[in-house]
């Protein structure tokens, strides 16, 4: 499948986001405009502040200043906003966040049935489509605890893709799994992006970048250092930083 960016439709903007925890400026005026159908990857140095630019995205943490807005829906205190938002966006975490309790269809079906009130039938067949789609639909009667760690974080992009996201966010979704379990979730991930989703990637995984990011955005202490597309971002960094950065992980 041919991947398509619509150019007149902006998925997210941020524009002059910044964001405190107590003193600690962690955003400086955070400027990102993704469009639907684009795939951008995040990297840079641990504690630069990419989870919490994502996590902005979908409320889970709160900006102080600027403006973030996605798919038209403005990120500010109203409640039905956030509400609205956090249905289009899903997220995958590094580690996986699944409910240990629940098996794998019941994680898959429980956003449906308690958020979008689809009746359970529905809602398991669905949770169905997305763990074949992921290719682990023998395993959906197993708890988290009996998977993989590879295994889980498939199951964790099913539950996401469940709700039927606009946008999918990825943090370090690779980063807690043994070497041998990286590629068949990089896997569906790059079947994701064929598949025309909208995604902002925070990995260190550079091939993935490469191969499929259609912008590698560089961060450090809290700002967007540099961006390009991934050819020009891995053979001629601008930024000092963004060439030591590279030396470092390449
Ligand atoms: P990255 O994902 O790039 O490693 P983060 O966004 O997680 O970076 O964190 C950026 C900075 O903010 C780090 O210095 C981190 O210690 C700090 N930080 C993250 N979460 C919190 C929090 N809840 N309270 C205080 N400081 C935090
Ligand atoms: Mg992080």
């Amino acid at each position: 499948m041919t991947h398509q960016v619509e150019d007149d439709k902006l998925m997210v903007e941020m524009r002059g986001v910044n964001k405190w925890y107590g003193q600690f400026h962690v955003l400086k005026d955070v400027n990102l405009e993704v469009k639907k159908g684009e795939r951008i990857v995040i990297c840079g140095p641990s504690g630069s502040g990419k989870s919490t630019t994502i996590r902005c995205i979908n409320r889970l943490e709160e900006h102080q200043k600027g403006d973030i807005i996605v798919d038209g829906t403005t990120l500010n205190n109203d409640l039905k906003n956030i509400e609205t938002i956090r249905r289009e966006v899903g997220m995958v975490f590094q580690h996986f966040n699944l409910f240990p309790h629940l098996t794998v269809l019941e994680n898959c079906a429980l956003a449906p049935i308690w958020v979008r009130k689809t009746p359970r039938d529905e809602a398991e067949e669905i949770a169905m489509k997305y763990l074949r789609r992921v290719k682990i639909e023998e395993q959906a009667l197993k708890y988290p605890g009996q998977l993989s760690g590879g295994q889980q974080q498939r199951v964790a992009i099913a539950r996401s893709l469940c709700m039927n996201p606009q946008i999918m966010l990825f943090d370090e979704p690779t980063s807690a799994l043994d070497p041998e379990m990286i590629k068949e979730v990089l896997d569906v991930m790059v079947e994701l992006a064929d598949e025309g989703m909208t995604m902002i990637c925070v990995t260190h995984e550079m091939g993935f970048a490469k191969t499929v990011a259609d912008r590698v955005i560089f961060m450090d202490k809290g700002q967007i250092i540099e961006e390009n597309e991934p050819h020009e971002f891995f053979n001629n960094p601008q930024s000092e930083r963004t060439q030591a950065f590279l030396s470092q992980i390449l």
